[in-house]
């Protein structure tokens, strides 16, 4: 035990121990992008499972998507072994839905109730107009909920109910919430209904990631944690271990005119010298942007469709030529519509990409239809684990596959996808109806393969939390980040926001960032000038590799002194 327990905080800086062998109590981990948060969050669990004697059931760790809860068990599994699946982890809605299924008579909820589809929401909003009460009256009627409901009932039902409620806080006494800093007022009921005043509660998030106000999310719960919890203990993570020191040096400077966080500081734990700089690439038009980004992984992959790996153009050490995968790389933007050109130049020259279409998922037509093939499927199978081994198949091929529209998928890729599902179906066993619940809950990033050869599209949002040795951020315009709509000015918070959103698309970014703006685009109906986003301004340009840019040479600071 001691041997595991040591070996455990081995793998952690001072600061990170200091969190992660905190005794009980409320504990809030404060600290900037890629300064191992999530990292320190799992090593927390396991060492209290296997040096402080706490049980693997008593533990409750939240996140806000099913990728990250996915990715959090795989973590806490490689850690802690097989006793890492008495841990229930999962997203707010997953916690939520755990409680109503449990509780659904309490909660009013008929025997056959079950998540409303897209259409059918669709149809209560156009019935009941502007009026949310008459909205959840249809939806109830038809003994369905909403995602929203999915926490809002447990939440009226543990107020309702005190008794049941202790109960909860004696199932879940440690409860950790991941990127706290998102959480909205329901969540945070929820969260106070779990956890008393002085317990057991392990916030961990960075103010300056705040990104999802706009769906009701107030980073003030944060800010003032430890006025609602008692003697609650702070610590505070510096150094940054994912980016190289000039791109975490850019996002550094973005993030500075609004950061949230008083003497924030961030500091390279990466100090190779050799290092890129930021490519900033001056496209013409968004065609023009889309070919760079596919040139750009051509070189960084090497030889996709002529064998360009001979070129001499990749020089990094900490990405060399050969040793970089489609994986490796994602390409980041503000709205979806901006992946269209970007996915058929990659499409065009032969490189996989992976986006989640999740509407497919969303429809009710489109969940029955899984179902039918998911319950002859599970006929096929002799036990358990062949049988939703195939059931995953069945639904990785038709719905999960991470493909462009219409494109079939490869055998190897349905297993790929198929292995992806099967964390979901092994938690769900064998309850089909369970099983297709949680995946009509899904969030945007779920169906997103890490181990598929493929690059990554994703927007900003569903970015957070992750990693990767290569990232794009496109569409860095004016009129896009911060996001205008036709006629609106956004505000000084909301542009704020969009500034903390930009910091978190910098920050995915290990070792290669690019940074890229169109000088014309075409939106909302036409095609228009752009300029490059403001953001930009903040950055010292001696951090840019300018690329592509037509405005006359001047000298520039190519060798970048951090050190
Ligand atoms: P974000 O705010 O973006 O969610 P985070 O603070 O959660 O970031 P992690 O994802 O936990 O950061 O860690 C970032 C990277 O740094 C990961 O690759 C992680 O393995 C690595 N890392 C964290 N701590 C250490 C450490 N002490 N030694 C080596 N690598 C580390
Ligand atoms: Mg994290």
């Amino acid at each position: 035990m001691e041997e595991v327990g040591t070996g455990l905080l081995d793998r952690l800086d001072a600061m990170q121990r200091v969190a992660a062998s905190a005794p009980g109590g409320p504990l809030l981990i404060v600290a900037g992008p890629g300064t191992g948060k999530t990292r320190t969050l799992t090593h927390r669990i396991a060492y209290l499972c296997a040096e402080l004697g706490v049980f693997p059931e008593r533990c409750l760790a939240i996140t806000f998507t099913r990728r990250a809860a996915e990715e959090m068990r795989t973590r806490l599994a490689a850690l802690m072994g097989d006793v890492a699946d008495d841990i229930t982890v999962g997203t707010f809605h997953a916690v939520g839905l755990t409680i109503l299924r449990e509780n659904a008579k309490a909660a009013g909820l008929g025997a056959d109730w079950r998540i409303a589809d897209d259409a059918e929401r669709a149809a209560a909003r156009e019935q009941a107009g502007a009026d949310d009460l008459a909205y959840a009256k249809i939806l109830r009627q038809q003994d369905l909920v909403d995602l929203d409901d999915l926490i809002a009932l447990p939440v009226a039902l543990l107020r309702d109910e005190p008794d049941l409620a202790e109960r909860y806080r004696k199932r879940w006494q440690w409860i950790f919430v991941d990127e706290y800093q998102d959480v909205d007022e329901v969540q945070y009921e929820l969260l106070r209904l779990l956890s008393p005043a002085d317990g057991n509660l392990c916030a961990i998030g960075d103010p300056d990631q705040a990104i999802y106000s706009f769906r009701g999310a107030d980073v003030r719960y944060f800010l003032r944690f430890s006025a609602d919890f008692t003697d609650a203990r702070l610590v505070r993570l510096t150094r940054n271990y994912r980016s190289s020191a000039p791109i975490l040096a850019a996002a550094v400077q973005a993030i500075a005119p609004s950061t949230l966080v008083r003497g924030r500081r961030l500091d390279p734990a990466r100090l190779d010298p050799e290092s890129p700089l930021v490519g900033r690439y001056f496209a013409a038009s968004v065609a023009d942007e889309a070919d760079f980004v596919v040139r750009t992984v051509d070189e960084l992959v090497g030889g996709l469709s002529h064998g360009s790996l001979d070129s001499g153009r990749v020089d990094s050490r900490a990405v060399a030529p050969g040793t970089l995968s489609f994986s490796d790389i994602a390409v980041l933007y503000r709205t979806d519509a901006q992946s269209g050109p970007i996915v058929e130049a990659l499409s065009r020259a032969g490189v996989p990409v992976q986006k989640r279409s999740h509407n497919r998922l969303r429809t009710r037509a489109g969940v029955q239809e899984i179902a039918r093939e998911l319950r002859h499927a599970s006929g096929l199978g002799g036990g358990l684990p062949a049988r939703v081994k195939l059931a995953a198949q069945v639904l990785a091929q038709r719905y999960a596959a991470p493909t462009l529209d219409g494109d079939q998928m490869a055998p190897e890729d349905v297993w790929a996808a198929a292995d992806l599902l099967m964390p979901l179906a092994r938690r769900t066993g064998d309850d089909v109806s369970h099983f297709l619940q949680e995946i009509a809950t899904g969030a945007e990033v779920d169906a997103l393969d890490p181990r598929a050869e493929a690059v990554h599209l994703l927007t900003l949002h569903a970015a957070k939390g992750l990693e990767f040795p290569v990232v794009f951020l496109v569409g860095c315009e004016a009129d896009l980040l911060p996001l205008r709509w036709p006629g609106a000015t956004p505000g000084d918070d909301e542009v704020a926001e969009e500034r903390r959103l930009f910091f978190v698309g910098l920050t995915r970014a290990q070792d290669r960032l690019y940074v890229t703006h169109a000088a014309r685009r075409f939106r909302h109906g036409s095609e228009r000038e752009h300029t490059p986003t403001p953001f930009l301004d903040a950055i010292d340009g001696g951090l840019f590799d300018r690329l592509g840019d037509t405005t006359p040479a001047r000298p520039r600071e190519r060798q970048l002194r951090l050190l």
